[in-house]
Parts: C-alpha cells; sequence; structure tokens
C-alpha cells in the first residue's frame, strides 16, 4: 500500500511496589508471555511491544512521553495485572496523545479452586485492577476501547485487531497530505467543508492544485513510459479490442496510461495520500482521468470525485483499516434506486471512480462516450463487485462538528446490466430499505461513502473514538424515532464536549 509507515503498540502493565519485587518479576514475565502469544497468534496486525511494568507516576509520565515522541508507536494497551493506584497515571494520561486501549484480561484463565490461596489473589487483580483504572480513565474523560476476556481468545484478539486498525488509520492520517486537484463541483454542498477544522480534528491538511501543473507532468511522460503501462493493462485486465495495441483506439488507452504516470508523478513527488478530481477543471486534460482514478485508489490513495476532499481522506483511512484484510475498499456513490416494495436495493456506482480493490473476478478495460465532462470518451475498468456483507461510511460536516454515518448493508450479486459501461454494486439496507434511508436522510449523510467489505462498524468505533468524533450508525437493529432522538441528544453533547473548538 501506497505510503503506508509501519507502527507498533506498546503494552504497558500497571502494578505498584506493594507486592515486592518477587511478585513484581513475575507480573513482568506472564505479561511478556501475553505479547508473545498475542504476536504469534497471526490475529492482530499491528506488532505489539513489551514495556516495563509501571509502579509509580514517575515512570508512568516517561514512558507517556517517549510514546508521544516515538513516531512508530500509534498507541498503547493498558493492562493492569494487579491493583495499580490510579492517581499515579493521572500526570502521565492526561498528556498523552496517542489512543489507548484498555485490555481487562487476567493471566490465568481459569481460577485453580482447589489451590487458591492469598498469595494468588495478590498477583490476580485484574479484577478490581481495572475498575480503578476504569474510574480514572472515564474521571479524565478519555477516550478508549475497553476489551474484555482471556487473551488467549480469538475473539478477544480480533477485537484488539480491530481497534489496532483503527489505530493504524489514525496514526496514518497524522500529517497526511491530500491533493485536491480544482475545486469543488460548483454548487454542491454536501461535498463541501472547513479544512481548518478537518486539520485540527483529523490531523490530514487538504491543498488545491492547479490541473495544470498536472498536466505539465502527463506531458512529460515518456513513449516507452507509457508502452510498459500499457503492457501492464494487457497483464492485469481484459482489454476491448478497440484499445489494445492494434486496435484502432490504442491511442486512448495510452492517454490513459498517460495521466495516470503523471498524477503518479505529482503524487508521489509532494507525497500525498488522498486525491480529488473534478470534471469541470479539466484544461489540458483531452479525457476524464477516471481510470487513473480507479488505479490510484487500488494502490491505497484515497480518492472523492467532485471534489469531495472529505471521502477522499475517508476512502484513505478506511483502505488503511482494510490493509491485509480480504475484501476491498471504493470510493462508491448511492447512484439509483431499485424500489420494489417487495426488495427494494441500490444500486452503487460513479461516472467512472470505482476501485477494482471490490472486483469480482477479472476487470473489463472498455471505452465509452459520457455526456459529463466535456471532454472525449474516457477509459475505464468496467465490473461487478461481489455479494456479501459490507458497509458504507459517510463523513458530514454540521458547521460546529463532524460526524461519521455509518450504514451495515448486504450486497447481492449483480444482475446483468449489458449497457451500464460502469464498475457497479448492488446492496440491501439494514435493517430495511425505508429505515436506513430515512435514517440516513435525517443524519444529514452524503451520497458519496467509503464503501468496504473488510472493514466493519465496529473499525468505524473504534476510530470514531480516537478521533473523538460523533458516530451515527444504522444496523440491524436501528429504529428511526429512537436515531433521530440520539441525533438530538448528541447536537447538545457534541456542543458541551467540544466547546469553542468547532472542529
Ligand atoms: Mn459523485
Amino acid at each position: 500500500m501506497k505510503n503506508l509507515a509501519p507502527i507498533e503498540l506498546w503494552y504497558v502493565t500497571g502494578s505498584q511496589h506493594l507486592y515486592g519485587e518477587v511478585a513484581l518479576k513475575q507480573v513482568a514475565e506472564n505479561s511478556r508471555k501475553i505479547v508473545e502469544a498475542l504476536n504469534a497468534s497471526g490475529r492482530v496486525s499491528v506488532k505489539i511491544v513489551h514495556k516495563p511494568v509501571m509502579t509509580g507516576p514517575a515512570e508512568i509520565r516517561n514512558l507517556v512521553m517517549q510514546a508521544n515522541s516515538t513516531p512508530e508507536c500509534g498507541g498503547l494497551i493498558l493492562w493492569m495485572h494487579t491493583f495499580s493506584p490510579s492517581k499515579m497515571w493521572i500526570g502521565g494520561l492526561t498528556q498523552l496523545n496517542k489512543p489507548f486501549l484498555h485490555l481487562a484480561t487476567q493471566f490465568n484463565r481459569d481460577l485453580p479452586w482447589d489451590t487458591i490461596d492469598m498469595d494468588f489473589m495478590n498477583l490476580n487483580q485484574a479484577a478490581h485492577g481495572d475498575r480503578e483504572a476504569g474510574f480514572i480513565h472515564t474521571r479524565l474523560r478519555l477516550g478508549r476501547k475497553v476489551v474484555v476476556g482471556h487473551w488467549s481468545d480469538t475473539k478477544v484478539q480480533d477485537r484488539i485487531d480491530t481497534w489496532a486498525r483503527a489505530a493504524r488509520a489514525w496514526h496514518d492520517l497524522q500529517g497526511a497530505k491530500l491533493a485536491r486537484y480544482g475545486d469543488n463541483m460548483r454548487e454542491v454542498a454536501v461535498t463541501e467543508g472547513d479544512k481548518v477544522a478537518a486539520e485540527i480534528r483529523f490531523g490530514l491538511s487538504v491543498n488545491g492544485f492547479g490541473v495544470g501543473d498536472l498536466v505539465k507532468l502527463c506531458n512529460e511522460v515518456s513513449d516507452t513510459a507509457i508502452d510498459k503501462q500499457c503492457q501492464e493493462y494487457m497483464d492485469l485486465y481484459d482489454v476491448v479490442a478497440d484499445l489494445r495495441k492494434s486496435g484502432s483506439r490504442h491511442q486512448s488507452l495510452k492517454d490513459a496510461a498517460r495521466y495516470e504516470l503523471g498524477f503518479r508523478a505529482h503524487l508521489e513527488g509532494g507525497n500525498f495520500k488522498a486525491l480529488t478530481t473534478t470534471f469541470e477543471d479539466l484544461h489540458g486534460l483531452n479525457q476524464l482521468p477516471g481510470f487513473a482514478c480507479q488505479r490510484l485508489m487500488a494502490d491505497g490513495y484515497g480518492f472523492g470525485g467532485e471534489g469531495d476532499w472529505k471521502t477522499s481522506a475517508l476512502v484513505r483511512a478506511v483502505k488503511v483499516m482494510a490493509h491485509g484484510k480480504p475484501g476491498g475498499v471504493s470510493f462508491m456513490e448511492d447512484y439509483t434506486y431499485h424500489i420494489d416494495p417487495a426488495n427494494p436495493q441500490v444500486l452503487g456506482s460513479h461516472m467512472l471512480e470505482i476501485c477494482p480493490s471490490i472486483a469480482k473476478g477479472k476487470p473489463k478495460v472498455e471505452i465509452h462516450a459520457l455526456g459529463i465532462g466535456g471532454t472525449s470518451d474516457p477509459v475505464r475498468l468496467v465490473f461487478d463487485a461481489p455479494a456479501g456483507r459490507a458497509t458504507n461510511v459517510t463523513l458530514v460536516d454540521l458547521g460546529n462538528r463532524f460526524r461519521l454515518l455509518v450504514n451495515e448493508v448486504e450486497a447481492v450479486d449483480v444482475p446483468p446490466m449489458p449497457k451500464l459501461p460502469v464498475a457497479r454494486t448492488v446492496w440491501k439496507c439494514l435493517p430495511d430499505f425505508q429505515t436506513a434511508v430515512a435514517a440516513w436522510i435525517y443524519a444529514g449523510g452524503a451520497h458519496h461513502t467509503a464503501f468496504s467489505y473488510a472493514v466493519g462498524t465496529e473499525h468505524m468505533e473504534d476510530f470514531a473514538e480516537i478521533a473523538g468524533v460523533e458516530l451515527a450508525i444504522i444496523d440491524g437493529n436501528t429504529d428511526v424515532r429512537e436515531f433521530r432522538q440520539t441525533l438530538r441528544t448528541n447536537e447538545v453533547y457534541y456542543h458541551l464536549s467540544q466547546g469553542f473548538s468547532n472542529a
């Protein structure tokens, strides 16, 4: 994946001096065994690093300062092996600027009923140590994830991984750069937003670039590089006869390759992680660069159409969360409805830019006319997305804050659509079409989303908690009345909790 930095999580165990050196050695040993087991499980996608047992406030402060200033540290996993008086955590935790997970576990899974004595009781105090830790986290109003269960349980390991993926997406956004080629589609509201607030809240900067800068780089691409690129398309995809080397429209494929390489030169030169384009600003490009955007998304770049930088940033974040998992992630648009009362569905697509990471089978490279954009016919990848559980996520700018909105959906087999020359997916909304669409509209959700088979609601919950933003969820249990009341309550809560930062 392009531009993805390695990260690690620090496993920090809480204790105190009361139990004596022998007990503390045992605590450290047990803690090390848990870290080894989690790393060996193959279920946690980020490396976990064992840190010394914490027994006092100065140590904790020092550790937090190290975590804050270690670029590859993506967050902490805190475990209270014994009772660790939590006043000693205040100084450190109030300074911590990385996310943390509280793992409520115990070294022994089962109690040794026949042999249990006071030594055992002293050593295994997570049950009340967790309450002491939890109180101070809550008292300090710290966002975190609490995972409960034995560390050997695969469900526990999977929940740690879910959080680790969210923490990685967060880590990836800090200092990330998004290139916006051209501005917003004229008069469109939902793709607009406060870029200063976004940088304060999410850590990524969004800056505009003239399409002329790109065109210059496109024009500098060599014929050799273009031919090599076209060969890659031949190897990866089913390229229609017209676009092949001997075909009558091969020049269009060469133009598409030129754009892809020109975009890459700009994005790599500026170390960008995401981009937007707009069909209203294409000066010097003789076809819409949708194919280039599809190819870039497949490499992990975030993308949003029509200047939609919020969705582009979100696509990048979801792609980082999904990294290494089966399924895929794409920019998506709720395009058109199949509104049969007995079987309502949504056809998701875009005029060109759907990511081939969600393709079922080998995508086709085709060329067709497109009324939008006023340029010559654009090349594009055409494919169906598979059936399966998926998640649609959007990021809304409400003026005083951001809201993440999730809808769990069930993608179905795509029916044949021989005349539709774009990549597509078809889904059913949970809990049902009427509820989901009404709730989405009440929440102010956009038509653009990050659509994913690999990332679920819990990933987004963890990400929202880390970012400190509202998350509204439309799932199998959603009731419109309750959902609307939650939105109203959230208006008050976020207004108070975020004060004047307005981000
Ligand atoms: Mn669109």
